[in-house]
Order: C-alpha cells, then sequence, then structure tokens
C-alpha cells in the first residue's frame, strides 16, 4: 500500500481541471471495504481493518520506534509501523526493507543508535515492491553504497518506483531458494507470491542464549479487494509454502502482522527474547487466507 498515490492523483486532477466522476475519485481514495469480515483466533478482522493495522497514521509511517535488538544479530531499525531490519555481520551489514524514502534519515538515526554504521550496510533486500517497504532504497544505495538485491518476478514492479525520478536501484536478481551470504549469516529467499508477484519470505538461522532459532522475515499475505485468477493461483501456492516454513520467531514487514509493540514492551535484559513466538507463526497466514477466501466468495457470488 502506498500514501503518496492520493495526494499525486489529487494533485493531477486539480492541475488538468478534468470532471471525473465522483465514483471513480471514491473507487482511487476510499478505504478498502469493510467486508468480508472474519474471525481468527477470536479476532474479527475486515479488509480495512487489516490496512489501519498494518499502516496506523501518516504519523505512525514515519516515526522511529525504539530500536532494539530482536534476537542474535537481528536489530528492529524501523518505524512505528513499516518494518525495517539491520542484521549485522563482521563483514558488514543487511538491510531488509527501506520503507519511504523520507524515512531513510530515521532508520539511519536507529542504526546509529544502536550503535552501529550506516555506512556498514552493504546488501539491501526487500519483501516487495511497494513503496512503503522499498522506496527508500536508492537513497540507502546512495549513503552506503550497498548492493541491491531483487526476486527476478519483483523487478518489473521495482522499476516502477522512481522517488524524485531516481531509477530503482537493482545490481543483482534472483529466484525462489536464493542464498545471500555475508560475514557468516545466510539469509534464504523464498517466492511467497499473490501481494506482488516477487514476494520474498527471508528466513534465516540465528544463535541467541546457546541456542538456535529459525527467523522467518514474512512479505506480506494481503491479497487485494479484487483478485484475479492469476493471483489467485499465486496465493493458492503461497499459504502452504509458508506454513511449511521453520520458525520459531515470527517476523513481518508490518509490525503489526507479529504483534511487534506488546512483545517489544516485554523485551528484558538477559531473559528470552519476547520475539520467539512458535505458536504464533502462522497466524498472519491464517488471517489473511481465511481474508482471501472470503474475498473470492463474495466475489464469485457477485459474479453469478
Ligand atoms: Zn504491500
Amino acid at each position: 500500500m502506498t500514501g503518496t498515490f492520493r495526494v499525486t492523483l489529487l494533485a493531477s486532477l486539480a492541475a488538468a481541471s478534468v470532471v471525473i466522476p465522483a465514483t471513480v475519485i471514491f473507487a482511487q481514495n476510499a478505504p478498502p471495504p469493510d467486508h468480508p469480515a472474519v474471525t481468527v483466533k477470536g479476532q474479527t478482522y475486515t479488509p480495512r481493518s487489516i490496512l489501519a493495522r498494518n499502516m496506523g497514521t501518516d504519523a505512525d509511517q514515519t516515526s522511529q520506534f525504539p530500536p532494539h535488538k530482536v534476537i542474535g544479530n537481528i536489530y528492529y531499525v524501523g518505524t512505528r509501523t513499516l518494518s525495517s531490519y539491520l542484521i549485522t555481520t563482521p563483514q558488514g551489514h543487511i538491510l531488509i526493507n527501506s520503507t519511504y524514502e523520507r524515512n531513510v534519515p530515521v532508520i539511519q538515526k536507529s542504526v546509529a543508535d544502536l550503535g552501529f554504521r550506516f555506512s556498514d550496510i552493504k546488501i539491501i533486500l526487500g519483501t516487495h515492491a511497494h513503496g512503503d517497504h522499498q522506496e527508500g532504497d536508492a537513497a540507502v544505495k546512495q549513503a552506503t553504497g550497498a548492493q541491491v538485491m531483487a526476486m527476478e518476478q519483483d523487478v518489473p514492479a521495482l522499476r516502477n518506483i522512481k522517488p524524485g525520478g531516481k531509477e530503482h536501484p537493482i545490481d543483482s536478481t534472483f529466484n525462489d531458494g536464493k542464498q545471500v551470504q555475508l560475514g557468516g549469516v545466510t539469509l534464504t529467499a523464498h517466492l511467497t507470491p499473490g501481494h506482488t508477484r516477487g514476494c520474498t519470505t527471508w528466513t534465516m538461522a540465528v544463535q541467541d542464549g546457546g541456542r538456535a532459532y529459525n527467523v522467518v522475515f514474512a512479505c506480506s499475505l494481503r491479497a487485494p479487494g479484487t483478485i484475479s485468477p492469476e493471483v489467485a493461483a499465486e496465493f493458492a501456492g503461497t499459504y502452504p509454502k509458508f506454513r511449511a516454513l521453520p520458525c520459531d520467531v515470527p517476523l513481518g514487514d508490518h509490525p503489526a502482522q507479529y504483534n511487534m509493540i506488546e512483545k517489544h514492551a516485554r523485551l528484558a535484559n538477559g531473559a528470552p527474547s519476547p520475539f520467539i513466538d512458535p505458536a504464533n507463526c502462522t497466524v498472519e497466514a491464517d488471517i489473511q487466507e481465511a481474508m482471501f477466501k472470503a474475498t473470492l466468495a463474495e466475489q464469485q457470488s457477485a459474479a453469478k
């Protein structure tokens, strides 16, 4: 989801002084519908409530969330509602999700607040080609010289993300199963398409407190309001594939997907990470698959 589109559309409408039927403007600007509703683990969701949960307010999208260690060498450096992760190694760091370009100084500050150097970022990865997750890639690359690596299927959509007219940098592309290695860290890319064609869920093993844990950086699993047959087929493969990933620590590209704020409040020195939560590794998939199926059913009955 991107917040800038609405503004751009209104500005161009005003500039063109074209009379557009109100229904068109409504369709482009309206929040998603408040139906269907699905209930998972006693909690009821609609497309509108999920989007609100993910994005929060404009201020939530751009305000620093206290940067913190998640587990092992993984740190949270994002805003209140847009995740950005720093994975540190002795040979430099990996950044997953630059978020909006205007957030890059926020991420830079979070990295510094944790005592790391932004200029030590060597590799920029992303979960998916939407502006709220990867618009800042060019700015981070400019500041660090890091390499931007992208899932092949997301390249066309990434090329369309051009803040201020800047080309989206892509230094190399990869496919499903790619292992990205740096300084003893291995991140594995899993193609989990649907939300975008190249939606990438990353997995990584970490050591913490003498134990090993599997971490999952989930790509958004949220279906659009209107689901094409191609996208339906992608999601049909993605949900079971996602559930099969080894997981002790579920993370996501929006913090609400894994209850970050509630878990962060439980962080305590010397205690096991509150982000270790194997019981909730698939809850986001459960919510999104229920909504996907309900939306498809609604769509099919409307078409009859
Ligand atoms: Zn998205």
